[in-house]
C-alpha cells in the first residue's frame, strides 16, 4: 500500500509499504477514505521529539472496514467507521470511567495517512455510522477522530455550559472547534482570539460573538473589556506553547478555569498566582472515544457542521504539500483522499 513516512524533519514522502495484515482475533483492517493532517503532526515535522529513523505518521481517520478478527462482533466488513485517534478496548476500568485515552489495552495506530490501516480492539475502537454515508458528510465525520472532540474535551474540561463565558486561544482547526464546541454546551459569549482574517471568519461561522485581534496583556484586556471586565469563565487553550499558556491565565477570571488541549511544549505554570486568584486548569489528551456517542448524532443531523476546518484538500500523493502549507498557516487543516 502507499504510505505517508516521515524519513527526517521537513521530508516528508510517500512510500510502498506492506498491507498490514490482522494481529490478534481483535483486530479488524479499515480502508481508509479520508485521513486528515493534525497539528500535532507538525512537531515531528518540525524536528520535535521526531524519531531517528523513518516513521509511518497520522492518526485521524474514517474509512470501510475490510477484515475482521475472528472474536470481532460489533463491527463488520463493509461498515463506514469512525476511527478515534486512540485504540482502546471500551472495556476496562479506565474506559469505564470515559478516560479511554489511557486505556489498559490501548495505543495508537502505525500511521494513518495511507490506505490500510490495522485496527487493535476494533469493537472497542471503531464507531459505525449508520446508514449510507453520503460524500458530503465525510469532512464532518473525519472532525469526529480527533479535532472537533479534542475542542470538545477543552470545553468540557474548563467547565462550560449553558450561559459561560468563554474565550478561545489558538485559532488552528482545534481552536475553531473550540468555539463550535462551547456554543453547542450553550456558552453565552464566546470570544475568539485569532489575527487570521480566514480564520476569524470560520470562527464567526462556528458562532464566535467576538474576535480579538491583539495578544498579550492588551489582548486579555480586551476580552475582559467584553466580558463585563472580570475575564472568562472558561479559557481554551488549544495550543501548548508557553505564550498560549500564559495567555489563558491572563484572560481567566479569578475562579475560573482554563481547559487545555493542546501537547504542552516547555510550558511553565505560576502556581501562586494560580492559588492567589483560585484559578484552575483541567484537560489534557482528549478521550475520543467517550464522547462519540453524545457528538456523532449531532452531526449525523445536521445540528454542527464541524468540516468547515478543512479548507484544503488533496490527494494522497500530494502529502507533502498537505503538510508545508499546514506548516506554513497557508491552510487551517489538509484532508487526504487515498
Ligand atoms: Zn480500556
Amino acid at each position: 500500500m502507499r504510505a505517508t513516512v516521515l524519513h527526517s524533519p521537513g521530508d516528508i514522502r510517500l512510500d510502498e509499504l506492506p498491507d498490514p495484515d490482522l494481529v490478534d482475533d481483535t483486530d479488524a483492517i479499515v480502508r481508509v477514505v479520508a485521513s486528515c493532517v493534525c497539528g500535532s503532526d507538525l512537531w515531528p515535522y518540525r524536528g520535535v521529539n521526531a524519531g531517528s529513523k523513518p516513521t509511518q505518521i497520522g492518526h485521524e481517520f474514517v474509512g470501510v472496514v475490510e477484515r475482521v478478527g475472528s472474536t470481532v462482533s460489533d463491527i463488520a466488513v463493509g461498515d463506514f467507521v469512525i476511527a478515534p485517534f486512540l485504540y482502546s478496548d471500551n472495556t476496562c476500568a479506565l474506559c469505564v470511567k470515559g478516560v479511554h485515552s489511557s486505556c489498559v489495552n490501548g495505543g495508537g495506530y502505525d500511521g494513518c495517512q495511507c490506505e490500510l490501516v490495522r485496527v487493535p480492539w476494533a469493537d472497542g475502537t471503531l464507531v459505525k455510522v449508520p446508514g449510507n454515508v453520503d460524500e458530503a458528510m465525510i469532512p464532518h465525520l473525519l472532525t469526529l477522530s480527533d479535532v472537533f472532540p479534542t475542542g470538545h474535551h477543552a470545553a468540557v474540561s474548563a467547565g462550560v455550559t449553558a450561559g459561560s463565558t468563554v474565550a478561545v486561544v489558538g485559532d488552528g482547526a482545534v481552536g475553531l472547534s473550540a468555539v463550535l464546541a462551547a456554543k453547542r454546551l450553550g456558552a453565552g459569549t464566546v470570544v475568539a482570539m485569532s489575527r487570521h482574517e480566514p480564520r476569524q471568519e470560520v470562527a464567526r461561522s462556528f458562532g464566535a460573538d467576538h474576535v480579538v485581534a491583539t495578544r498579550g496583556r492588551e489582548g486579555a484586556g480586551e476580552v475582559k473589556e467584553i466580558l463585563g471586565g472580570i475575564g472568562a469563565d472558561a479559557v481554551l487553550e488549544c495550543v501548548g506553547s508557553a505564550d498560549s499558556m500564559k495567555q489563558a491565565f491572563q484572560t481567566v477570571r479569578p475562579g475560573g478555569t482554563v481547559g487545555y488541549v493542546g501537547i504542552p511544549h516547555d510550558v511553565k505554570l505560576n502556581l501562586p498566582v494560580m492559588f492567589f486568584t483560585n484559578s484552575n486548569l483541567h484537560g489534557g489528551v482528549a478521550p475520543v472515544r467517550a464522547y462519540l456517542d453524545e457528538l456523532l448524532p449531532d452531526v449525523l443531523d445536521g445540528t454542527i457542521a464541524p468540516g468547515a476546518v478543512f479548507d484544503q484538500t488533496l490527494p494522497l500523493d500530494r502529502v507533502a504539500d498537505g503538510y508545508r502549507s499546514m506548516d506554513e498557516r497557508t491552510a487551517i487543516k489538509t484532508l487526504l483522499r487515498p
